[in-house]
């Protein structure tokens, strides 16, 4: 196929606006998939997507048109919405020449919409602005194309008005992809340059490379190397998502497919990588991607020690299919043996314990997630800490540095105020406000990671009423006023309780977490206090009394916002307690150090 006929474009938008829908709608317009086959939001295929209405991992879909009796091939590189999986944004970005930027013309312009133009301008990507459900009597496309150009500096003058639900103008965003978006370069007599943007992994098959050519072709029976790897294959299979997976004899310069050679794990195949030939000339490394960072960390441990092995194997399992989470064993006083794991960011956090809730029958007792943090002793040594417990004494710190991420906010002027006074509580630093338009504005504010991930989002749409959104990346480590909070139970440190917080929110956190444990430890036969402490200093004390012997025990009071809930989501029928000393914990209670007062 001659690159002239390809085109290989994203879609970016903020979640809702409608991809998946104008994705599906683009595989019925160009005939590639028959209404019969269709089924709804086709390339969200996970089931946990479905469930939540998102996008995870990124897929590639090859699409063929003919148009004035010339053949086009279509490639649509799908990229997830969430936060959590920027770094898989990038990654499709790099394999296109183009995006469209899908805007809702009710909602306009929104945070991740601003994020996501950014990454495809970054990239020098044509962008061609879409505006979507046009059919609601409330869109308002003249005002959303002004939002467009304020804020992205983007001619949206030629933005095309469509509807993903009714089908409405969509024929008219292919002939702009055509049209608009450049042809690949590179050259089919050039040596096999092409880059891994995405891999899974199939039980019969082993890894399955994505794979975009830059250079060259591959086809079955040739030896490929992996260039960064080092390692070397026999190319089984390549072909298309059509989106089934559909075999090719080659795949040719500018194209988007996958390789099959006999992987038997994606630890093997690294994301960025390049593929070249093992045998003859080879190509150049293309530049790779960064590792995708793991800004959240919990601990998971099993309620009966018993399990420690049986978790060992179900972790193991969810990594083959997401490189992206990691795990290692560690060891708690009060939890026993258990694993250290490590997140993208909350929503992947919720989605890996789901997926370990559904598909082994454990009894699971998680900590509450904190960030890593980087910490340099009275040596000069630095060391990143995962874990509360891994902080040395406050004496022997130099410098203890936090992760501090920049956020943007997009909302409806009239709470910008309630915004920046959250965003002022939780010591945030302005950087800069912007106006989209007279009613709506965007602020942008510099906020450690921990504030941002335990529960900004919540707090945002409960202030905005639902109408602010948020973004944020990564801006790097900065020094803070930190301090390690314990707590005691019964005199002892629970070191799984441990949490790290600013030096002036102490007090009141540590306030907080007491109260909370007061409630969700039932009584007990004697009396059992409860104390926060940082180093030897008591910031806070209750006292549970015993139980009199005619009450019943006073079990788990106390109302939890949904999202905790979630955490602790308690399986039926199952009681998740840990005993510590001879105090009965349970698993409620791990998460009442996300209090924050
Ligand atoms: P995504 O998160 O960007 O993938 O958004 P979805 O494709 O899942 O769409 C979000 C919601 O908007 C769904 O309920 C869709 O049915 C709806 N939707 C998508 N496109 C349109 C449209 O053109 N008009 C209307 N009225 N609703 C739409
Ligand atoms: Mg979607």
């Amino acid at each position: 196929l001659d690159p002239s006929r390809i085109r290989n474009f994203s879609i970016v938008a903020h979640i809702d606006h409608g991809k998946s829908t104008l994705a599906d709608r683009l595989l019925e317009v160009t005939g590639t998939v028959t209404l019969r086959e269709m089924k709804e939001q086709l390339l969200d295929d996970m089931d946990l997507e479905r469930e939540r209405g998102i996008t995870i991992k990124s897929h590639a879909v090859s699409m063929r048109v003919d148009r004035d009796g010339e053949e086009y091939e279509l490639n649509l590189i799908d990229t997830p919405g969430h936060v959590d999986f920027q770094y898989e944004v990038s990654r499709s970005l790099t394999c296109c020449e183009g995006a469209l930027l899908l805007v809702d013309a009710f909602q306009g312009v929104e945070a991740q919409t601003v994020a996501n133009a950014y990454k495809a301008i970054e990239h020098d990507l044509e962008i061609i602005p879409i505006l979507n459900k046009i059919d609601l009597v409330h869109a308002r496309p003249d005002e959303v194309k002004e939002e467009i150009e304020t804020t992205l500096g983007l001619d949206a003058t030629e933005a095309i008005g469509c509807s993903a639900k009714t089908g409405q103008n969509c024929a008219a965003v292919i002939d702009a992809i055509i049209d608009r978006v450049p042809p690949p370069k590179g050259n089919n007599d050039a040596p096999l340059q092409a880059m891994v943007f995405d891999s899974v992994y199939d039980e019969y098959r082993g890894a399955i490379i994505y794979l975009r050519l830059m250079n060259g072709m591959v086809r079955p029976g040739d030896r490929i190397k992996f260039l960064q790897a080092g390692t070397e294959h026999e190319v089984l299979e390549v072909g298309q998502l059509t989106p089934k997976r559909t075999q090719r004899d080659f795949l040719s310069t500018g194209q988007v497919g996958y390789m099959i050679c006999n992987i038997k794990s994606l630890g093997n195949v690294h994301i960025g990588d390049t593929v070249t030939t093992a045998r003859g000339k080879q190509a150049e490394p293309l530049p790779g991607y960064d590792e995708p960072k793991r800004m959240v960390f919990c601990g998971l441990y099993p309620s009966d020690g018993h399990d420690f092995e049986n978790l060992r194997e179900a972790l193991g399992k969810l990594q083959v299919n997401d490189p992206s989470f990691v795990f290692e064993p560690e060891t708690s006083d009060a939890l026993g043996f258990g694993f250290r794991c490590g997140f993208l960011g909350l929503l992947h956090m919720e989605i890996v314990q789901q997926r370990l809730e559904q598909e082994s029958d454990m009894d699971l007792v998680q900590t509450a997630p904190n960030v890593t943090y980087k910490i340099q002793t009275n040596d000069g040594v630095w060391n990143e800490v995962h874990t509360p417990t891994r902080v040395p004494d406050a004496s022997d710190i130099k410098e203890f540095q936090q992760p501090v991420v920049r956020v943007n906010f997009v909302m409806p002027a009239e709470y910008i105020g309630g915004v920046m006074k959250l965003c002022s509580d939780r010591r945030g630093v302005f950087v800069r406000q912007e106006y989209l338009s007279p009613q709506r504005s965007m602020l942008v504010y510099d906020i450690s990671l921990a504030e941002v991930v335990y529960d900004m989002h919540d707090r945002l749409k409960s202030i905005t009423r639902g109408y602010g959104t948020m973004d944020y990346e990564m801006k790097g480590y900065e020094a803070g006023d930190l301090v390690r909070l314990d707590i005691l139970v019964k005199g002892d440190r629970v070191d799984a309780l441990s949490i790290i917080c600013d030096k002036r929110d102490a007090d009141p956190r540590g306030r907080a977490v007491i109260k909370k444990l007061k409630e969700e430890i039932p009584r007990h036969m004697f009396e059992v206090p409860l104390q926060a402490a940082i180093g030897t200093r008591i910031v806070a004390r209750e006292t549970i009394s015993a139980m009199s012997k005619n009450v019943t025990a006073k079990c788990y009071g106390g109302d939890i916002s949904r999202k905790k809930k979630l955490w602790a989501k308690q399986k039926e029928g199952k009681k998740r307690m840990k005993s510590i000393g001879n105090v009965d914990i349970p698993q409620k209670a791990f998460l009442a150090v996300l209090e924050t007062g």
